[in-house]
């Protein structure tokens, strides 16, 4: 199959814009990338889609979600952290199998009419896992665990870790929640298990205020969570801040993907860069719950991989990651960050942060087939990225792995 339209961006390091450019997918990867007029030349028998007015570029790459959450944000209105978790579980205790079914199908359909191809998903309730294999996106399942038993081995199934029948695009890790939801038992024997088989981690790590605090067995609006859940505080993890705790009891790794990683000292910063930890920005959802703003500047000079993630509907009003983008730019944008560093953000600097930027992320020969088109923006300042940023609100088409999942009966080739 040969798609063709007026821009193409590659989101790789050379960073090239085709003018009429054209992309060759075949069995599921990219072939060739190029002018229209040289790919024609040599690759005339193929297929075509020819997309006027539109620009195609790399999935976008959603690295930190909860499909199984409904919208939830304007029924959970709270004043700090601490009582936005109290509300959702509160909130959540109202819920059943059904409104987690309705809310992942949603969700998912969401991700891929926005131009979402791949997602780091956190499964709680072991409803998204069959929704996500039969969409065709492309995701990591990380499986949620909350244990705060001292002495727990936090066992880990082999059923939970198989990947199903389409171990091409689902791919199964694990997210023990938090530093404060997880005991250090158990969070050692996470760690060896996924040390041994190569099992990506997903952590809210240095979320609020309230998590450092906590460790620091200073007063903690998370004491409250304690109570209601029983834990005495004896048992809350002790140290200096979240990534030195984590990194004194041996779990951070490349593996690791921190999602929020906001209440960081430099010390903490100069442990993620040499424990190579991969960091899952959510602006808007810190936003929401009001746990500060992520030093984004400071990690992307520390050379840390980092991806951009929507978080759920109880934190951001979309699971669109355009909107994630533009508010991203709109807080970053006096840190020197320009349209094109958050566009890259959204899709190679999200494939590096989970692992997978030898695979998709980025628009080039061997690369999976991961391709979205978007309509060609209206205004042009001569600015594509900035022009894309300003006034991308959906896409016009996404495929994963060579198959387009969206419209689902248009732009059969020809
Ligand atoms: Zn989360």
């Amino acid at each position: 199959m040969i798609i063709t339209s007026a821009k193409l961006i590659t989101c790789n390091s050379r960073t090239t814009i085709f003018t009429d450019g054209a992309i060759v997918i075949k069995k599921g990867i990219i072939h060739a990338v190029g002018s229209m007029s040289n790919i024609m030349r040599q690759f005339s028998d193929r297929k075509i889609i020819h997309l006027q007015n539109a620009l195609l570029m790399p999935g976008l790459v959603n690295t930190h979600t909860h499909l199984e959450l409904p919208a939830l944000l304007y029924t959970l209105r709270s004043k700090t952290f601490p009582e936005w978790v109290l509300n959702l579980i509160a909130a959540k205790n109202k819920l059943d199998n059904k409104d987690y079914s309705t809310a992942a199908l949603n969700n998912i359909n969401a991700l891929i009419q926005t131009g979402t191809t791949t997602v780091g998903e956190i499964c709680t309730h072991g409803i998204s896992p069959a929704f996500l294999k039969r969409s065709g996106l492309r995701s990591i399942l990380y499986y949620e665990m909350i244990n705060m038993e001292p002495k727990g081995n936090g066992q880990v199934s082999k059923n939970l870790l198989s990947p199903g029948k389409d171990p091409v695009l689902v791919q199964s890790g694990l997210s023990p929640h938090s530093p404060y939801t997880v005991s250090e038992s158990v969070l050692r024997n996470i760690r060896k298990a996924a040390q041994k088989r190569n099992i990506p981690l997903a952590m809210h790590i240095a979320e609020s205020k309230d998590e450092i605090r906590l460790l620091q067995r200073k007063s903690s609006g998370l004491e409250r969570l304690y109570q209601f859940a029983g834990w005495g505080l004896d048992r809350a993890p002790m140290g200096s801040s979240s990534f030195e705790y984590l990194n004194r009891i041996g779990f951070l790794s490349p593996n690791l993907l921190a999602v929020h990683a906001v209440q960081v000292t430099d010390k903490d910063i100069g442990i993620m860069q040499k424990k190579k930890v991969s960091v899952a920005h959510c602006p808007r959802s810190n936003k929401v719950t009001g746990v500060g703003r992520m030093p984004l500047k400071l990690f992307l000079d520390a050379g840390i991989a980092v991806g951009l993630g929507t978080d759920s509907l109880a934190s951001a009003p979309t699971l669109n990651m355009w909107d994630e983008m533009r508010y991203a730019y709109r807080i970053h944008r006096h840190d020197g960050l320009t349209p094109k560093d958050i566009i890259f953000l959204a899709t190679s600097g999200g494939a590096r942060a989970m692992g997978m930027d030898k695979q998709i992320g980025s628009i080039a020969p061997g690369m999976k087939a991961d391709v979205i088109a978007v309509a060609l923006p209206a205004k042009n300042t001569g600015d594509l990225y900035s022009d894309l940023l300003r006034e991308t609100k959906s896409c016009i088409m996404t495929i994963v792995n060579g198959k387009i999942l969206y419209p689902t009966d248009a732009f059969k080739p020809v």
